[in-house]
């Protein structure tokens, strides 16, 4: 399978990709003025250290509904990776998307995930597969182990503060909270 990950710099993308390993695998990431830019860093060294060719697209700056969540988002960055990926001939894309996402990021949710992968491979031939749906956070984390992913070079921080996790955020707490 010709996949393209989603790669955002965090546990949850990194992992996605040493899972595929198998694959034949790119990666993606965005650049969307996000305030947690550093990510972009670490998306970088991970792709380089799995030995995977990463492109970053610039996309103009979107807006939160909430202190988390960014509309449109994942509707967004997967639609937009689906295209790339219609375009070059990829069979998939895949996302990190995992239950510790569903109660606060509807976009991370089974029924938005599964559908709105249905009505892109329908229309363009690509699935979206999304490996760490159901598992837990900590799950997450006891799989990126099992895979020699290097966590101390994932970064989660929405707040970073110079160039640290600020400790305080939601990312940081569910970092935190799975062990990582
Ligand atoms: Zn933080």
């Amino acid at each position: 399978m010709k996949v393209l990950v989603l790669l955002s710099g965090g546990i949850d993308s990194a992992t996605v990709l040493a899972k595929l390993r198998d694959h034949d695998r790119e990666a993606l990431a965005f650049d969307y003025d996000q305030p947690h830019a550093i990510e972009l860093d670490y998306a970088r060294r991970i792709a380089e250290r799995e030995g995977v060719s990463l492109r970053v697209m610039r996309l103009p700056r979107m807006r939160k509904v909430d202190d988390v969540v960014f509309a449109g988002r994942n509707a967004a960055l997967i639609s937009l990776a689906v295209a790339v990926a219609a375009g070059e001939g990829f069979d998939a894309v895949a996302i990190g998307c995992n239950f510790s996402d569903w109660e606060r990021f509807p976009d991370c949710r089974p029924d938005f995930v599964t559908g709105l992968g249905k009505v892109l491979r329908e229309a363009y031939g690509v699935a979206v597969v999304a490996p760490l749906l159901r598992m837990s956070k900590a799950q997450v984390v006891q799989e990126a182990r099992r895979l020699g992913v290097p966590l101390d070079e994932t970064w989660s921080c929405y707040s970073p503060k110079d160039a640290k996790p600020c400790g305080g955020c939601l990312a940081c707490e569910v970092r935190a909270k799975a062990g990582a």
